[in-house]
């Protein structure tokens, strides 16, 4: 049996029977054996933890990694930029080639910034070939991840039906699970990106979350933004039952309270991704409407072609716009802050660990270091001139960490990265690729855009 031992190392388990200290971390195969103080383990293979802070692998809920050659590109697009500009330009250029760098580059960098496991939210799959391609980056990455397959978005050509109107293609649905995704105890399982009632006609949304019961998938959809198609749809998918565990809504920011109530009293979990919700125009993030419902949110970096792919990013960035609502309205209601801060850095890497790992439907396996969990565990170096002195760890993991911070993921007890290198073998030669795609998607808007 192949075993590790992290020791050493200040752990944070995120598990509140483990809890966090001075804990040796002990792996056999793939799984968390224990967690305890000086485990004696004479076979294994010691990973030195001195000076470095141990934590759960990030779980990265939402992203579309299909852009990550686009970096920079949305950067300063409103959503209605970028819908006429990504949806109905950009990705109709995309060959499946694309597809497959733009998703291996993006899976690499999130287990350079210490994710583990990621939700990509995958809508730029125009055919099979496109699909298959994306699936083959993935896997390569040997990142964990859900694939939630989704459809394209272009402008409708004359006598093709609007995107809204359109169901998930079943026989697509099941071609992957025949062909892909054969084992749900796989690194990459499937999951679908669906419309919902907010993109999509309600028939359209019906259709779609009782294709994803059938099957047992997550059903996950985008919800906010510019108008919704369906206003009605929420109450009316509440009503016939078909809202629960596996119904995944990303931004949530137009939500009426009552809406709100509903999904999360049927276990409806929320991804948010608060950066890209205030650069786009969502609006303000869901974060403490949630936390004042008995609820937290997971998080997402959303969008590669407008901000940065780590999650710890994503976190301090979720923390600082939330505490800026509620002091902001403590001042309005009694001229005076809050005494003691609204939310704290243990939530936040609350959001990007437990609640990652519930949104996609893998709390069981992954989200804290609890032994029987699947080993995706980071070791962050805290000995650094960017973290010294460790005064409180969870709040030096969340506000000062960072990929250059990030010594060593395990994903399944498999090294991913080791002493601050990741072990992909072909990084510059993917890279030149990733560039050449970019370059070629982004000529091909602009020849388009100057020919109209
Ligand atoms: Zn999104």
């Amino acid at each position: 049996m192949v075993r590790k031992l992290i020791r050493g190392g200040y752990v944070v388990s995120m598990d509140a029977r483990v809890g966090a200290g001075e804990f040796d971390v002990l792996i056999e195969e793939d799984r968390i054996a224990a967690v305890a103080h000086d485990l004696a383990a004479d076979d294994a293979e010691v990973i030195d933890a001195r000076g470095c802070i141990v934590l759960p692998g990030l779980v990265n809920a939402h992203m579309h990694t299909w852009q990550t050659a686009l970096r920079g590109i949305a950067s300063n697009w409103t959503l209605p930029q970028y819908f006429r500009s990504v949806h109905a330009g950009l990705a109709t250029l995309f060959t499946p080639d694309d597809l497959y760098i733009g998703t291996l580059a993006g899976a690499l960098n999130q287990l350079d910034c210490g994710t583990t496991t990621l939700g990509d939210w995958c809508h730029n799959n125009p055919t099979p070939e496109h699909t298959d391609r994306a699936v083959d980056g993935l896997v390569e990455s040997g990142l964990r991840a859900v694939f939630l397959h989704g459809s394209p978005k272009p402008d409708p050509k004359p006598g093709q039906r609007h995107f809204s109107e359109i169901e998930h293609p079943r026989a697509e649905i099941e071609r992957l699970l025949k062909s892909r995704f054969t084992s749900r105890e796989a690194l990459t399982t499937l999951g679908m990106a669906i419309l919902g009632p907010h993109y999509s006609t309600y028939e359209v949304a019906v259709h779609d979350f009782l294709l994803a019961r059938e099957h047992g998938l997550i059903a996950s959809m985008h919800c906010a933004g510019l108008d919704a198609k369906t206003p009605d749809g929420w109450e009316r998918l509440a009503a016939a039952g078909l809202l629960g565990p596996n119904t995944n809504v990303v931004h949530g920011n137009n939500l009426s309270n009552h809406q709100l109530r509903l999904m999360l009293d049927r276990g409806v979990t929320f991804s948010l991704a608060p950066e890209t919700e205030m650069l786009q125009g969502h609006g303000h993030p869901i974060t403490g409407r949630l936390r004042d419902a008995g609820h937290a949110p997971s998080l997402g970096v959303d969008l590669e072609s407008a901000i940065a792919g780590d999650m710890f990013t994503v976190a301090r960035v979720a923390l600082a716009s939330q505490r800026a609502l509620d002091n902001a309205a403590a001042r309005a209601e009694n001229g005076q802050l809050p005494f003691t801060s609204t939310l704290t850095c243990e939530d936040a890497l609350g959001w990007i660990t437990v609640r990652g790992a519930e949104a996609l439907g893998l709390a069981d396996r992954i989200g804290s270091l609890t032994p029987g969990k699947q080993a995706d565990v980071v070791v962050l170096r805290a000995d650094t001139l960017g973290m010294r002195p460790l005064h409180d760890p969870v709040a030096t993991v969340v506000m000062q960490g960072s990929a250059a911070h990030v010594d060593t993921v395990l994903v399944g007890g498999a090294y991913r990265k080791r002493h601050g290198r990741l072990l992909y073998p072909h990084l510059a030669r993917r890279l030149d690729a990733l560039e050449a795609s970019g370059r070629r998607i982004a000529a091909g808007l602009n020849e388009r855009l100057a020919t109209h």
